[in-house]
């Protein structure tokens, strides 16, 4: 089979295009026929060496395919079967290995690319604003990097909860879209106070809540629209790591929450899995979450997936069709 191995952490340009060995379903597990693989924040993360693998390492972790083989002892799953799965390393291939009990059977009305566009990056919206910080009906919220993958996601979902949503983004095209979504302020942070900004929006009283993915050329910012008692919610650092903080902070700037959390510990039973998964996919499946796949790249290609993601030039998701 092909994939898309690093042999070395750095740049997109360590990104190697490899013929390696066919994978084997082992006890549990499904050999799957990748036909889409997503290209998430976290893949980069890896590749420059964030986050630790042993090396060769095969990137991607989310995928959707076709069952061509079932390990010893997998039942519920037939060959033939289109399933999803995500949080699984070894998917910018042709073929991937996967536990079963980490896959999800693909529900009729949701292509095969929809729901790996929708797996990871509606689950995580999902669990945010379920789970990690519950938004409330009325509630104004931010959201950053609206027009982003897990963005665009968010602010669909915050919206039918009810809440009055502010985001983020760094161009007019990117604005459109996040309004698109259901945005109801729009804030150019590469242009605009944000800080400022969400004072205005919310007449000097702060927000309840910040989702920030960005990291570290917003951590400050973020802290600095929280109302007494609010909560940031950093899910990611698409600009750079948060540099270390002073835990006394959270105190001066009026007793706040600062949560880093992860999708892994938010989907680890099988349970709650389902649960969010078919949330996701019955919402796409009815026309109620658009799934935006803004970019699709050749499996050869994903260092250029790679850069334009890195370089802030993607919207929606960007997928590998290998
Ligand atoms: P996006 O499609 O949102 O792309 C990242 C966006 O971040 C860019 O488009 C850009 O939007 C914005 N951005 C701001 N500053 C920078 C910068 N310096 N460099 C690059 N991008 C920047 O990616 P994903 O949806 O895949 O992921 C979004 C974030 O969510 C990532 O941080 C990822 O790690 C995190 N994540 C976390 C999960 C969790 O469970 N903790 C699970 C899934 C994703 P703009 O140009 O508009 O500023």
């Amino acid at each position: 089979m092909r994939a898309i191995q690093i042999l070395e952490t750095g740049g997109p340009d360590v990104l190697r295009f490899n013929e390696v060995a066919d994978p084997i379903a082992k006890d549990g597990e499904l050999l799957i026929r990748v036909e889409a693989a997503g290209v998430n924040f976290i893949d980069t993360y890896f590749r420059e060496g964030r986050y630790p693998a042993a090396l060769p390492y095969t990137l991607g972790q989310e995928a959707a395919g076709v069952v061509e083989a079932l390990g010893s002892g997998v039942s519920g799953f037939a060959v033939g079967d289109r399933v999803a799965w995500c949080g699984v390393p070894g998917t910018y291939a042709t073929l991937a290995v996967a536990p079963a009990a980490r896959a999800i059977k693909i529900p009729d009305g949701v292509t095969t690319q929809q729901a790996c566009a929708a797996l990871l990056q509606g689950m995580t919206a999902h669990y945010l604003l379920h789970a990690t910080f519950p938004v409330l009906a009325g509630e104004t919220i931010l959201i950053h990097a609206g027009a982003g993958g897990t963005g665009l996601l968010a602010i669909q979902l915050a919206k039918r909860l009810g809440a009055k949503v502010i985001t983020t983004v760094s161009t007019d095209d990117k604005a459109a879209l996040a309004r698109g979504a259901g945005a109801d302020e729009v804030v150019m942070y590469t242009r605009e106070d944000l800080v400022e900004r969400v004072k205005e929006i919310t007449n000097g009283e702060g927000l309840p809540v910040v989702y920030d993915s960005v990291g570290k050329s917003t951590f400050e910012s973020s802290l600095k629209c929280l109302k007494p008692r609010g909560m940031l919610v950093l899910f990611g650092g698409a600009s750079g790591p948060v540099p270390p903080f002073d835990l006394i902070r959270l105190s001066t700037m009026g007793s706040l929450y600062v949560t880093r959390p992860t999708l892994k510990d938010y989907v680890a039973t099988r349970a709650d899995l389902e649960s969010r998964a078919g949330d996701i996919f019955g919402l796409v499946a009815e026309g109620g979450l658009d799934v935006r796949v803004g970019h699709t790249y050749r499996l050869e290609d994903a260092a250029q997936a790679h850069r334009e993601l890195e370089g802030r030039h993607t919207t929606g998701k960007l997928l590998l069709l290998p």
